[in-house]
């Protein structure tokens, strides 16, 4: 009951209240909620009633329920607990044992809190009143004193609840309740309160005992208010601590989830890294095939381009045959008077040269779609053109019946553009307009214009043909396209003639269009620059003759240097061909102008001849094998004393520019018109 002998004495209610305060502790520890709050009811009852005696001056009987007090401490009331011990109690009691149901577990907290800090807080002033011999902290007045273990028992109680408290509402990233400022201030006030009261009352005696000490009250209200600003500190040590932990754990969640992120961004750049090696070995791949693909592209764009070359020679050197053959005893038998056997060999010749013509569209489009088509630029005018063009369709146009009507505008000038196109494109719209009307008017029309600084050539042909369908027109302009099945079965052609046209007026950087009129006829019209620069014309130099010679290697001349008696030097022409029917042909027509004429099958032949004769004229074949007509061309013009000789290429493979450029006089294309030949060699070799 005492500790020491002398000692306050635990009153028996006091040990009672205890055994109710940590029942009440233990049941709340493991969850029997009932249970404490029955034994937290009891301790707050024994706490109150005793209250109650003290407040009402009663005896309500409950002081020495268990036992009489038996040990003789001066006290005015035997048995019963000090006032402070039963404020303890009642505290304790209440804070074990009400909790509302409706209350939600902060608020709950916050009372138990309040409740145990302000048990803590007297309980612990109490203590120290001991250890600092100021009785007014444990006792009042002469009323029963808290014994010293009494107090003991009160600060554990207190902090077990607080404790308990702490540890239900810790959470799992906090180790501070968010309610600590609260016991922190609660508990420091009510112990300055409680010291600040005792050192009050006792200040008279301690200032007897100790004189040098001064006014003992000046040091209680030092105390209360150091006390007070402690309570204040220390609460708001507690709330910085709190903040700070909840800083420290919003920087750590931080922190995480920068990992995380810097996690997935370092997974997603090694997923990259496997991407990239994966499309580099992908590209490396592609490539290799690619290149492989491309190599087999270009072998089989080399084996067209020598197939081309083989047809355009191996198809028109016998069709220059029958041309010329047919043409040259159409002729003789007309000379001879057997007129009835003239019009089956004119049929044989026009058949030839349709066939011809069909040929050179074919291979003129492949030409084109290689690129390698070139544009000759040369000044010509512009009137002379048109009649010239206009001479070679009047006999089409009266096949039909139809008349041609040219309106040719005043100063239509000259113009630099590839003579041979720009013919060949009005000769293809005029034979169109001849074949598809009858009996009608086919109006050739042109005018030169300014536009945006530049002089622009027009030439309109219109007919009053049976015209063609608005939805067909933009396919008349496509390879082998009919505006109409039946076009074929009713007038022939192949849909070639529009689509080269098109494409030689682009080369040059013009356009041709079209209008038209079901029934009524339609107006084709190219517009070409009057003046095609260099870079509008759109030409490949590809060296065909090269190709060719190369395509050609395996042709063997036939005819090799004959023991013919050779002329006088300077009397004769060389013609130099591989082809025989070719020399021939050359040969009859040329011998008509009183020449002698010698012929050679093969490049170096030619050029020895060349050497030993001096001829008037030479004309030069240009796929010949081994030496081809533009290394012959090359000697010719680099020996000083053959440069004068005039060259005229004759050759199917449409070069006039490499032909002139080397410096050939003129050019003719197989089969050479006869008419165009013997004019050439008039101009050239004039007979003395
Ligand atoms: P082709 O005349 O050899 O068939 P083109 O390319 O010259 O080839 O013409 C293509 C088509 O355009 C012709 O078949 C015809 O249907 C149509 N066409 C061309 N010119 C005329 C025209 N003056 N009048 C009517 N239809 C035309």
């Amino acid at each position: 009951v005492q500790v020491m002998p002398g000692f306050v004495p635990m009153q028996y209610n006091t040990a009672l209240g205890f055994v109710l305060c940590g029942a009440g502790l233990v049941l709340l520890a493991t969850r029997k909620v009932g249970g404490a709050r029955v034994a937290g009811a009891l301790a707050a009852t024994v706490g109150l009633l005793t209250l109650v005696e003290y407040i009402g001056h009663v005896d309500l009987g409950i002081d020495e329920l268990f036992m009489k007090h038996d040990i003789t401490t001066a006290t005015s009331h035997p048995g019963r607990m000090a006032p402070n011990t039963a404020i303890c109690f009642a505290f304790m009691g209440l804070a074990l044992g009400v909790r509302p149901r409706g209350w939600s577990p902060a608020r709950l907290s916050l009372f138990e809190v309040v409740f145990a800090s302000l048990t803590f807080g007297f309980s612990a002033v109490a203590l120290s009143g001991y250890f600092t011999h100021l009785e007014t902290a444990y006792g009042w007045g002469n009323l029963t004193r808290m014994a010293v273990h009494t107090s003991v028992g009160f600060v554990f109680a207190s902090s077990g609840l607080l404790g308990l408290v702490w540890s239900r509402d810790l959470r799992e990233d906090s180790r501070l309740p968010v309610w600590l400022p609260i016991p922190v201030a609660v508990s420091i006030l009510t112990g300055t309160l409680c010291f600040w009261q005792a050192l009050a009352a006792e200040g008279a005696r301690i200032q007897g005992e100790h004189a040098d000490l001064g006014t003992l009250s000046g040091l209680a209200t030092v105390m209360l208010v150091v006390g007070t600003l402690l309570a204040i500190a220390m609460a708001l040590a507690a709330y910085l601590a709190l903040q700070a932990g909840r800083r420290t754990r919003e920087i750590t969640a931080a922190n995480a989830a920068l990992r995380r992120e810097v996690d997935t961004r370092q997974q997603a750049e090694r997923d990259l890294q496997v991407h990239k090696d994966n499309l580099e070995r992908l590209v490396e791949e592609r490539t290799r095939e690619l290149e492989v693909a491309r190599s087999g592209a270009e072998d089989a764009n080399r084996a067209k381009s020598a197939f081309l070359a083989n047809m355009s020679h191996e198809l028109r050197t016998p069709l220059n045959a029958i041309i010329g053959y047919s043409e040259m005893l159409a002729e003789e038998l007309e000379d001879e008077g057997h007129a009835e056997h003239v019009s089956d060999l004119q049929r044989i010749n026009s058949s030839g040269k349709h066939l011809l013509a069909l040929i050179n569209d074919i291979l003129d489009l492949s030409k084109i779609e290689a690129g390698r088509m070139d544009v000759y630029l040369e000044r010509f005018e512009v009137g002379e053109m048109l009649e010239e063009t206009v001479g070679t369709v009047t006999p089409l146009m009266e096949k039909n019946g139809n008349r041609i009507v040219t309106r040719f505008e005043a100063g239509l000038g000259s113009m630099r553009a590839d003579l041979t196109k720009v013919r060949q494109s009005l000769f293809n719209l005029l034979s169109n307009a001849a074949k598809f009307t009858e009996n009608g008017a086919v109006t050739l029309a042109a005018r030169r214009e300014e536009r945006a600084g530049r002089a622009w050539l027009a030439f309109v042909v219109r007919d009053e043909g049976i015209g063609i369908a608005a939805d067909k027109l933009d396919q008349v302009f496509e390879e082998f396209a009919q505006a109409d099945r039946s076009t074929t079965r009713n007038f022939g052609g192949t849909g070639l003639g529009l689509p080269i046209t098109r494409r030689f007026c682009q080369m040059m950087g013009g356009e041709v269009s079209i209008t038209s009129e079901v029934g009524s006829g339609s107006t084709f019209t190219i517009e070409l620059p009057a003046e095609v620069s260099a870079q509008e014309a759109v030409s490949d130099t590809a060296d065909e003759a090269h190709d060719a010679g190369e395509a050609e290697t395996q042709i063997v001349a036939a005819t090799e240097l004959s023991d013919e008696a050779l002329p006088e030097p300077g009397s004769a022409i060389l013609v130099i061909d591989d082809d025989d029917d070719a020399r021939d042909l050359l040969r009859r027509t040329l011998e008509e102008e009183g020449y002698a004429i010698v012929t050679a099958a093969r490049g170096e032949h030619g050029l020895a001849l060349a050497k030993r004769l001096k001829p008037v004229l030479i004309t030069l074949d240009v796929m010949m094998p081994e030496m081809d007509g533009w290394e012959v061309l090359r000697s010719l013009e680099s020996d000083p004393e053959l440069r004068a000789i005039p060259v005229v290429v004759v050759s199917v493979v449409s070069e006039k520019a490499t032909a002139f450029e080397l410096g050939a006089v003129d050019y003719l294309s197989k089969p050479p018109d006869r008419q165009r030949l013997l004019e050439i060699v008039r101009q050239h070799a004039p007979r003395s």
